[in-house]
């Protein structure tokens, strides 16, 4: 059974968050007959799999999820979101981009290599989990927390998340920023508008004090990473009234951030500068990600070696885009990577991948292996 086949089998089952369907039973079943000893990691309703071939290092982790996002509305898909459909080359359904295309590839990798090199050197492993999509809490960094400590030393890991922006083939994620949001509110004191020295309003002082920190230079990245970035995505404030001055203004606010900064000293800055202001305010933070970056190395080089080969292309190394489950792996101490097909249409509808790059990302993910496990093999 090739990548497309499998794919499409992974497609039929509708595993929306923490949900997996049979997803990993499928999975399971196919390392096992290829020699992989399976391990599940279940903690509450989300399911997680551990696959190990090979006791030695180096070792070499392909990591990926079976959740997908909700379809959103049926209607608005060309064709059911849930039976996966080809047409004109383009193979159509939730997760045929995020990210069932990479599980089924780096599957059909590693049958195939392990066929071709029973005795390669080092060990390969599977970590797939039902929870990315979601809050993360009971997947991949729980299942590295249980995991005993000879599958904890991961030396280089592929994440394969769709990765490639406007050419199969053309980005590689060496890093993700981090990202931490914001709830503020400001207190004031609610008062009929024509008589505003009895109240105290708290749109008035909060116009400065958010104009500032919007205004703050953070940093200006580097080579690997963007600037930081703030950005505000709701602010509201008054009772509805138009003769009513509010008691209160929320506003909600996220930053990705560069390693120049800490989650701290973020904090601490826009703290200093609602007191500057002088303004009661509190503020509810949630740390959603530390940024990682793996810097170009063995494993840069056998992904892009692979990637130039099947299709000419020299990829670039991007930290852009969203977090990942690469942030939990990055934290052992491994190199971590980040490669898939087009992320063009991922979380929307009528999400579809090309069946040519399917193809491709196998042959790439399978000499990345050669690349990286075959090196001390006598030819
Ligand atoms: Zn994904």
């Amino acid at each position: 059974m090739d990548t497309l086949e499998l794919t499409q089998q992974l497609i039929r089952e509708p595993s929306v968050t923490p949900n997996d369907g049979a997803c990993q039973s499928i999975i399971a079943s196919r390392l096992e007959k290829s020699g992989f000893t399976i391990t599940q990691y279940p903690f509450g309703n989300v399911k997680n799999l551990w696959a190990r071939h090979g006791t030695t290092a180096p070792l070499f982790l392909f990591c990926g999820h079976t959740d997908v996002v909700p379809p959103g509305p049926i209607d608005a898909w060309k064709y059911p979101p849930f039976e996966p459909t080809v047409i004109d080359g383009q193979l159509y359904g939730r997760g045929a981009a995020d990210m069932k295309s990479g599980v089924a590839a780096m599957i059909c990798a590693a049958e195939k290599f392990v066929a071709k090199y029973p005795h390669h050197s080092g060990s390969i492993a599977f970590l797939i989990t039902s929870d990315e999509e979601g809050d993360a809490i009971d997947g991949t960094q729980k299942v590295l927390a249980n995991l005993p400590s000879s599958d904890q030393a991961i030396d280089y890991c592929i994440v394969g998340e769709a990765t490639s922006d406007k050419k199969f083939g053309d980005t590689i994620k060496n890093g993700r920023r981090g990202s931490l949001s914001g709830k503020l509110t400001i207190h004031g004191k609610q008062g009929h508008i024509a008589y505003p020295h009895l109240a105290d309003n708290p749109i008035h002082r909060a116009f400065m004090a958010l104009h500032t920190i919007c205004e703050i230079n953070w940093d200006n990245g580097d080579e690997h990473f963007p600037p930081t970035s703030l950005q505000f995505s709701n602010i509201h404030s008054g009772t509805g009234a138009g003769n009513v001055i509010p008691g209160k203004l929320e506003a909600h606010f996220n930053l990705r951030y560069s390693p120049k900064q800490t989650a701290e000293k973020i904090r601490d800055r826009i703290e200093n500068t609602l007191k500057d202001y002088q303004l009661n305010f509190e503020i509810q933070w949630t740390h959603g990600a530390e940024p990682f970056i793996t810097h170009p190395g063995k494993l840069t080089v056998a992904l892009s070696d692979a990637i130039k080969k099947t299709t000419g292309i020299s990829a670039e190394l991007s930290t852009t885009g969203g977090t990942s489950d690469g942030r939990f792996i990055a934290k052992t101490g491994a190199q971590v990577i980040e490669f898939g097909v087009i992320n063009q249409s991922i979380h929307q509808v009528n999400e579809n991948t090309s069946v040519k790059d399917l193809t491709q990302l196998t042959s790439i993910y399978f000499e990345t292996l050669e690349n990286l496990l075959t090196q001390s093999l006598s030819e």
